[in-house]
């Protein structure tokens, strides 16, 4: 059985169906103070549980036979990690020593973990693969560094399996509209584009139009949410042979300009746009080098056009649950 930390979220409700439909047994563990009860497949176990309360993690460990754990749960929003850094530090930090105490107590000793590219901080060059210098510029990224640090001590004093997987920008929803991408504060551009356009928001503010891009927008890398959830089975499946950190992105660069355009077609409405200041810490462009995911996992990402990316999540937004 696999545990799925945080399985109630956005990418972790994704990974979720992907494991059950490959036959896994899943037991999703969330405390859902993010997450979202709907978002769990029925065919799940689900545990009301946090990282924080080492007595729920036991419990987890005890009643259930858990052979690998994937970790989604973490605080996840940059800004609030600059203004609350204590709250990042001990949830995302503190929580998942917690969340290795029990696995080690009962002899579990495989992990995937959500890292990300806010590790890596600003670029030095791009595309960025595995090795660029790691210096994030933020608490959020900051705790993600570290807790891939304390994978690499506890591998060697313990023996732990891990692999870390560092997203670039989650992006989409589930091809069959059933489950789909919910924040509470929304902050991400594609689910913002898409609610100025079906007017639920007034507009969508451009943060910045002078950088030192083609068209003057920051460009990053949207990776499909359903090509993130294979590469976390893939991931599974290969611990024990592989130990170590593995970017996931498609390796092609989106401007915040031409993601307004795709939005705008897919959906065959304008987008109402406000052009406004830099928001502090945007590096101009960030996408990957996917080439150890494919050489270490097999992994081939399948949504490559950002409109077949756009196209599943105007889908969730115009019928969503939650
Ligand atoms: N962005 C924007 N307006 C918004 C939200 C985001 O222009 O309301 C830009 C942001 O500056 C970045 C890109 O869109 O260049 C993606 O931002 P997001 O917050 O979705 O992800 P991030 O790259 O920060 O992880």
């Amino acid at each position: 059985m696999i545990l799925v930390m945080g399985g109630a979220g956005y990418i972790g409700s994704h990974t979720v169906r992907h494991l059950l439909d490959n036959g896994y047994d899943v037991v999703v563990a969330d405390n859902l103070m993010y997450g979202h009860k709907e978002a769990v497949d029925e065919r799940a176990k689900f545990v009301h549980a946090d990282l924080l309360d080492t007595l729920s993690l036991d419990n987890l460990f005890k009643n259930n036979k858990i052979e690998a754990v994937i970790h989604f749960a973490a605080f996840a929003y940059v800004g609030e990690s600059v203004n609350e850094p204590e709250k990042y530090y001990y949830n995302n930090v503190v929580g998942t020593v917690n969340l290795l105490r029990a696995m080690l107590a009962h002899g579990v000793k495989k992990i995937v973990f959500s890292s990300t590219c806010a590790t890596y901080g600003e670029p030095k060059y791009t595309p960025i693969d595995e090795k660029h210098n790691q210096a994030p510029i933020n608490p959020y990224g900051r705790t993600k560094l570290m807790i891939e640090q304390i994978f690499a001590d506890y591998e060697r004093a313990y023996g732990l399996e891990h692999i870390a997987l560092r997203y670039f920008n989650a992006a989409g929803c589930s091809a069959d509209g059933r489950i789909g991408e919910s924040h509470t504060p929304e902050t991400h551009l594609i689910p913002l584009v898409l609610k100025a356009i079906s007017g639920e928001r007034k507009d969508i503010k451009v943060f910045g139009t002078d950088y030192d891009t083609p068209d003057g927008t920051c460009i990053r890398d949207y990776i499909h949410v359903e090509d993130l959830a294979l590469a976390h089975r893939l991931a599974v499946e290969k611990l024990g042979n592989y130990n170590g950190c593995i970017n996931l992105g498609t390796g092609i660069g989106t401007s915040v300009k031409e993601i307004i355009t795709a939005a705008e077609e897919v959906s065959g409405k304008k987008c109402p746009v406000e052009y406004a200041p830099r928001r502090v810490g945007d590096p101009a462009r960030l996408f990957a080098d996917n080439r150890k995911a494919k050489e270490v996992l097999g992994w081939e990402p399948k949504y490559l056009n950002i409109k077949d990316i756009i196209q599943t999540a105007w889908n969730w937004e115009l019928k969503r649950r939650y």
